[in-house]
């Protein structure tokens, strides 16, 4: 595999863009090497600029759930730049998006546009804050939700401990009003309610997390969550920028059979385009200006270009109803990694939601971030490069989704489950 075009663009890239990159992760920090530049992506695959052609598990980190460049979607998208690329004014498609949205997410009756995940997540903090009248918010430790500052809180230590700014630049003031606790853990979501009584508005959450890897919710998680805060009269925000759309046509509140007043969308629902939404209950809702006081605005916001793609990637779910096939090729690929784990004796803890799934190279069950970060980093890191290698291309990092997609074939799954025997064999080797 050649990589000579990706490291002279790469070199050339950190002279003017902070690290090369317009999102850290891309980077390849944590695996190592140079990062891939990509040239182009149809289907299933991703070639490079240097020509080399990768069965593609990344798309886009979700939104691909059609595989790259649909014909439906790019033929919807170049009409609509046809028509003008943006309007700064109300148009049709964006009411039947959001009629769209509803009849995919019946907690959503109303629904607000915005142009990314970030966006969403944060507004939907602010209209939890104003609804609840109550200022802290509770985020689960691994839970990511984009970079607003409120949300960029690690974990203090042990149960309910204020927040800590995880990065230089969010202001302690700010972090202190985000609590963190460990995902699946109820006892320590009461405890906090315990300790700062009337004073928690939102808990936002991944219902199924994509961003330490997939972590499932065990079972009555989500309903208890949701009835705890109804009960303290906190707003439970379901981030499902990543399962939205993707681990049932309804997300994880259709397939955990749940209904969250305030949920955030993302990927999926712009089609490859930059979209991000927030929405739930109209009484909540219509706290959002001009209808209520909540400010949020965005002059890109329902951008024509997006608003197609989303519509027609959307109306592509709706029509071919994908998800039982999708599930289906992602277990078989996950049955292959685990077989691949017995046969080499590198211990695998194998995740799957629908067609999200995530291989931990750790021995213990995962139900958490801690757990999750027993994982070998290392050894992640090699089975990384050597699955490139084979021309298989997975998220550059052990602790991320990795997404199948309409446009994967058997033929790609099989062509995978060998990659990864061959190379969990190449790394059993070596000492992890
Ligand atoms: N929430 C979740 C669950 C996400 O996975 C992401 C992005 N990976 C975000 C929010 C932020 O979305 P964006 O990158 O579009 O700002």
């Amino acid at each position: 595999m050649k990589l000579k075009q990706s490291a002279y663009w790469a070199e050339r890239s950190r002279k003017r863009i902070p690290g090369g990159v317009n999102s850290p992760v891309r980077a390849f920090r944590a695996v190592g090497g140079e990062p891939i530049f990509i040239a182009s992506a149809h289907g299933s695959r991703i070639t490079d600029v240097d020509g080399n052609e990768y069965i593609d598990y990344v798309g886009s980190w979700g939104p691909m759930i059609l595989g790259h460049a649909h014909p439906e979607v790019v033929a919807a998208v170049r009409e609509a730049a046809l028509r003008g690329t943006s309007y700064g004014a109300p148009t049709i498609q964006e009411a039947l998006l959001a009629e769209t949205i509803g009849r995919f997410f019946p907690s959503i009756e109303q629904v607000r546009l915005v142009n990314s995940g970030t966006e969403a997540t944060m507004s939907a903090i602010r209209l939890a804050r104003a609804f609840s009248g109550k200022s802290m918010i509770v985020k689960f430790d691994g839970c990511y939700h984009g970079h607003s500052d409120s949300l960029l809180v690690q974990a203090g230590s042990g149960v309910a401990t204020l927040g800590l700014p995880d990065s230089p630049g969010v202001p302690e003031s700010v972090a202190r009003e985000t609590l963190t606790l460990p995902f699946n853990d109820l006892v320590a979501l009461e405890q906090a309610f315990q300790r700062y009584p009337n004073q928690i508005g939102g808990v936002i959450l991944e219902p199924v997390t994509g961003n330490m890897g997939v972590v499932l919710p065990q079972p009555s998680f989500l309903s208890d969550l949701l009835n705890i805060c109804q009960e303290c009269g906190a707003i439970a925000i379901f981030d499902e920028v990543m399962t939205g759309f993707r681990v049932a046509a309804g997300g994880a509140q259709e397939r955990f059979a749940v209904s969250a007043p305030l949920t955030c969308l993302g990927k999926i629902v712009g089609g490859g385009l930059p979209i991000g939404a927030y929405g739930g209950s109209a009484e909540i809702m219509e706290s959002v200006a001009p209808q209520g006081p909540v400010y949020q605005a965005g002059t890109l916001s329902g951008n024509p270009l997006a608003v197609a793609a989303g519509l027609k990637t959307l109306e592509i779910l709706e029509r071919e109803k994908p998800h039982n096939r999708l599930e289906e090729l992602t277990s078989r690929l996950c049955e292959g990694l685990k077989s691949g784990a017995l046969e080499t004796g590198v211990p695998l803890q194998v995740h799957q939601c629908g067609s999200m799934f995530t291989a931990f190279f750790s021995q213990q069950t995962i139900s958490d971030f801690r757990a999750a970060k027993t994982a070998d980093t290392d050894r992640f890191s090699r089975f990384f490069q050597a699955m490139l290698e084979r021309g298989i291309y997975l998220a550059p990092s052990q602790f991320e989704a990795g997404f199948v997609s309409l446009a994967h074939s058997e033929d790609d799954i099989e062509r995978t489950t060998t990659a990864a025997l061959e190379s969990l064999k190449e790394i059993s080797h070596e000492r992890g």
